[in-house]
């Protein structure tokens, strides 16, 4: 069974032109200015309408026990939200807790995925670091888990201490694993959090001031210098701040291997948005907190600058109702996340491509391309080209319309962007061939998502 994608502009991170794709099964076999399809190809005309690799969001939380709760999402909802937004892989935390057995926890995430719409792999969380917790990642690094998760906060739950965290990097180095890690100094974190609470600051408005830009900073300094002496790759997560970004560039100038991600609520939302009142601001709750609002402008610059080489989004979903509501009266019980693996596409393309902020290229680089390289997916996953993955989106710069939780397919009673209007959205979108979305709405097979089998890149 074939497909044309015909007469649609083509655009990856390094190519911009008018033809054709086709696709053979599960994986492009030609394209060009103007491809002879066989005469039983099925056609979708894709012209006026740009032609994306899939997207790939490089940080979800889909299964998450959390702060006494778990995310609202599963793989059935997640998968059809992150594809009627462009996404058609997920690279999701898989995050044990501190007493969890890691290749038990392995085996329960990836149990959650077989119902998956869209592709998926992990980052397997390092809670702990002992002998077992060794073998055990040696073991799931031999079954396709290029990359690693430690987490410098949250300390007694996912968190790593020191001596752990040299241990992990060191193992990272020998089996040529990228590290991800979210950066925070936990100590400053509680005792500032303490502080607040002492002087009856317990709104969701004292979340930032709680972990200010310098915390950020102080944790990406951190796991620089750990990077630094084991060799390692590291890759820091959510990044808010200038602060965070200039400790990152301070390392690449001693020669230390770092990358950086931020997340989509960062360049689109801000502190203000914590401060709304009648308890609406847990509604943007998540760590690192939303910053100033002139942070946005530095933010976008080092993206353009590729400074920033990834924009996922951390989706982590808590309904308002009843899981939010938790942190009433004290915003550290607050359950972090925002959700958006719908709408990270959509935002990027709509502030940074349509208000002039990113080029094209850019835009698919850094939603795509970057992240399907730095965790060995490419050129299987994040290109067009002939012999990859047929995950393709067509995507349509002409449409227009509005978020609203009302008509979304995330499981979760809100969204963080409602009302707000959107220029631009994926129209048609194909995992491994198959066409999964069409008009912007999920007509597709649950299931049809595959665990990814990656190889250790990062020597
Ligand atoms: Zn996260």
């Amino acid at each position: 069974m074939s497909l044309l994608i015909q007469g649609g502009r083509i655009v990856t991170a390094d190519a911009d032109f008018i033809g054709d794709v086709l696709i053979d099964g599960e994986t492009i076999s030609a394209l060009g200015p103007q491809v002879a399809p066989p005469a039983d190809a099925e056609i979708i005309d894709a012209a006026g309408k740009f032609v994306f690799p899939g997207f790939i969001d490089p940080h979800v939380h889909i299964y998450l026990p959390f702060m006494g709760t778990f995310a609202k999402d599963t793989y059935e909802s997640a998968s059809r939200a992150a594809l009627v937004g462009g996404t058609t892989t997920l690279i999701e935390m898989c995050c044990p807790a501190r007493s969890d057995d890691p290749l038990e926890a392995f085996e329960l995430w990836l149990g959650k995925g077989e119902r998956s719409a869209c592709d998926y792999t992990f980052h397997m969380g390092v809670s702990r670091f002992d002998g077992g917790a060794e073998s055990a990642i040696r073991e799931i690094a031999n079954r396709g888990v290029a990359s690693l998760k430690v987490f410098l906060a949250y300390k007694g739950a996912f968190g790593v201490d020191d001596g752990e965290l040299f241990a992990t990097l060191s193992l990272a180095k020998e089996l040529g694993l990228i590290v991800t890690a979210h950066c925070e100094n936990e100590t400053l974190v509680a005792e500032l959090q303490k502080r607040l609470l002492a002087e009856g600051k317990t709104g969701p408005e004292w979340h930032e001031p709680s972990r200010p830009p310098r915390v950020e900073a102080e944790g990406v300094h951190h796991l620089m210098t750990f990077a630094e002496l084991t060799g390692a790759h590291v890759y820091c997560v959510h990044t808010s701040c200038g602060e965070a970004l200039a400790a990152v560039q301070a390392a690449h100038l001693r020669g230390v291997n770092a990358w950086v991600e931020t997340v989509i609520p960062y360049l689109v939302v801000d502190k203000s948005y914590a401060e709304l009142p009648d308890f609406e601001g847990a509604k943007y709750v998540m760590s690192p907190p939303l910053r100033d609002v002139r942070q946005q402008p530095t933010l976008w610059n080092a993206l353009r600058s590729r400074l920033i080489s990834t924009v996922a989004t951390d989706h982590a979903p808590f309904d308002f109702a009843g899981q939010k509501e938790m942190g009433r009266g004290d915003f550290t019980q607050i359950p972090n996340g925002i959700p958006s693996v719908e709408n990270r596409v959509t935002l990027l393309y709509t502030h940074g491509v349509a208000a002039g902020r990113i080029d094209l290229a850019t835009f698919v680089d850094a939603a795509s391309t970057q992240a399907a390289k730095l965790f060995g997916l490419y050129p299987r996953k994040g290109a067009i080209a002939a012999g990859s993955d047929a995950d393709v989106v067509v995507w349509d710069p002409d449409y227009r319309g509005r978020i609203s939780a009302a008509d979304q397919e995330m499981d979760v009673d809100y969204s963080a962007f409602e009302g707000w209007e959107i220029a631009g959205r994926a129209e048609t979108v194909l995992v491994r061939g198959k066409v999964q979305v069409q008009g912007g709405k999920f007509t597709g097979e649950l299931g049809h998502g595959q665990f990814l089998r990656r190889e250790p890149t990062h020597f």
